[in-house]
């Protein structure tokens, strides 16, 4: 991930061929991998999560990619965030299956703004 070249990339529009967008998850329409994530092959290959992220949003590092709607072939930008470790990932799955009501959400989804 790190040697990822930006000439590698494919443009927005050319990503989104490959994507259903619906009013709620935008659903990837290529290969999946064991793992049940989409697959993106060409120039480069990463997971259709990831490469969502670095197009829309931008740099991934060594970042893991959560989807907030728990969605694995949603490539919605806005359903996508960024969290610093497996730990910290994890969480978020634990908070996200003991929410009761009574705590703030966690979940929200930043606006996407470009
Ligand atoms: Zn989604
Ligand atoms: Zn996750």
């Amino acid at each position: 991930m790190r040697t990822l070249l930006n000439s590698a990339l494919p443009t927005k529009e050319y990503f989104l061929d490959y994507v259903e967008e619906t009013s709620y998850c935008w659903y990837f329409h290529g290969s999946k991998n064991s793992d049940g994530y989409g697959i993106w092959k060409e120039g480069i290959q990463i997971t259709a999560h990831r490469l969502s992220y670095l197009l829309f949003k931008g740099p991934i590092e060594n970042k893991i990619i959560h989807h907030t709607c728990e969605c694995k072939m949603c490539v919605n930008p806005d359903h996508l965030e960024a969290t610093d470790s497996p730990q910290a990932h994890g969480k978020l799955h634990k908070q996200k299956r003991v929410q009761d009501g009574k705590q703030t959400p966690i979940l929200i989804s930043r606006p996407f703004n470009g």
